[in-house]
């Protein structure tokens, strides 16, 4: 049974999207596991350039079926408004190519709102939440506060359930925040609103996966996010609140019985960041305006300004073991063509020690970076498509790369369409 995970090894953005996009072709059933609309995958493609939250990147593919699996958390407005922008520019989206789990947990408004209130008591240490109500959600669900999108079937059974539950956030809301009460009408006839929308997507995602892999189906996992992010093993507390880790793809989607045989990690070929937390190889000023401006690197779901610097190997070298890479992608080599020298980060210097290993959370604000530094290659490597007939130092870059983190890279992507890509025997 093929299965395969494309997951983070940096801090997102790694350009996931792109490459699910590319891999798709050659499986049936695509998923996202975790996570909600806090993330953005771009996928430039034959259709126009999009900004996917929620959906999982097969969806331009109809003969594929997509699934939203029970890890995930949906705000079901913007999920409605996703497949609109979608239909709109003449993609097909129907039950016959979508399935939403009915295990999946719903972001509600009161989220939201939790959300950004929770940001601003934390006034000037905040922790950089995108405001999607997604820390919330997911604290509601293992405080078993959460609501399933299966309830959606029940409206008594829902009435019932979300009048108890808005009596604890109402409490939430006003006593700790000082904010504005929700009522359970407002809440209801949001659920009836989007609900209806819905329902012909939501369904049992295990049984229908498993029956699907028994039929020699071909399953793709799509992560959001990447390993340092991870809440449990990444930057802790400036992660998500879920797992984009390949381990966990099983459980988030409904088959905890199906192991994943292949796992490619998606690596950029330089640093970004969006949001708060340590960042060691950080560039500031004019050279990360610079390579800001080179690889476009502004959030897909927020607009945001990342972060950027050199590629960090120890991150990178850890992202790789955690996500149990098979394979690693490393993407916008393109981006590195203006550059005479590529400085890339071998090290960390933590209270005057060197390590290589990735440090625990408390002590990265002390990490200082150690680099090395390549040769560039000076010239455009968009239209290359085998690895050797990129220029000899662009080749020299990507076998580093390789050999600090001790994985085979079977794909550089060198431009953001489907094509722009070499793929290594
Ligand atoms: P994801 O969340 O991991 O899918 O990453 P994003 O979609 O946020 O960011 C990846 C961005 O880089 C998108 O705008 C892609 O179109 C773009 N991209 C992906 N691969 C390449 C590449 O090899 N070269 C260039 N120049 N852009 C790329």
């Amino acid at each position: 049974m093929e299965t395969c995970a494309i997951v983070g090894i940096n801090w997102g953005d790694e350009g996931k999207g792109r490459m699910v996009d590319l891999i798709a072709e050659d499986y049936d059933i695509i998923i996202r596991y975790q996570g909600g609309n806090n993330a953005g995958h771009t996928i430039k493609n034959s259709f126009g350039t999009f900004a996917l939250n929620l959906l999982p990147s097969g969806i331009f593919r109809k003969e594929k079926m997509n699934v939203l699996g029970n890890g995930t958390v949906i705000d079901i407005r913007h999920l409605c408004g996703e497949i609109e922008k979608l239909c709109n520019a003449g993609i097909e989206i129907s039950p016959e190519n979508l399935m939403i789990s009915s295990r999946a947990i719903i972001v509600m408004p009161y989220h939201v709102a939790l959300d950004g209130l929770e940001e601003a008591r934390l006034s000037d240490k905040p922790y950089g939440s995108t405001k999607r109500g997604i820390a919330p959600v997911y604290g509601d669900k293992y405080m078993k506060k959460g609501i399933m999108m299966g309830e959606l079937f029940d409206r008594d059974y829902l009435s019932e359930h979300l009048k108890d539950i808005l009596e604890y956030k109402n409490l939430q809301i006003t006593g700790v925040y000082g904010g504005e009460p929700f009522t359970l009408e407002a809440m209801i006839e949001y659920l009836d609103t989007y609900g209806e929308i819905l329902k012909p997507y939501i369904g049992e995602t295990s049984n229908y996966l498993r029956n699907a892999a028994h039929e020699g189906k071909k399953i793709l996992y799509e992560a959001q996010l990447g390993v340092l992010r991870d809440i449990d093993f990444g930057i802790y507390p400036y992660t998500s609140s879920s797992s984009p880790l390949a381990a966990y793809a099983p459980i988030g989607s409904g088959t905890p019985d199906i192991p994943v045989t292949r796992v490619i990690g998606i690596a950029k070929a330089y640093s970004t960041c969006v949001g708060e937390g340590p960042f060691t190889a950080e560039w500031f000023g004019e050279e990360a305006e610079k390579l800001r401006k080179a690889g476009g690197e502004y959030g897909a779901a927020t607009g945001r300004p990342r972060r950027v610097g050199p590629l960090d190997l120890v991150a990178t070298r850890y992202g790789t073991q955690m996500q149990g890479a098979t394979e690693v992608a490393l993407t916008k080599l393109d981006v590195l063509s203006y550059m005479d020298k590529i400085p890339v980060c071998v090290a960390y210097e933590v209270d005057g020690e060197l390590t290589h290993d990735f440090p625990f959370p408390g002590k990265l604000g002390k990490a200082k970076p150690v680099y090395e530094t390549l040769d560039g290659w000076g010239c455009d490597i968009t239209s290359i498509r085998r690895f050797e007939d990129l220029p000899v130092n662009a080749q020299r870059y990507v076998e580093f790369v390789e050999a600090q983190i001790g994985c085979k890279i079977s794909f550089v992507s060198v431009g953001p369409g489907r094509e722009e890509i070499i793929i290594r025997n």
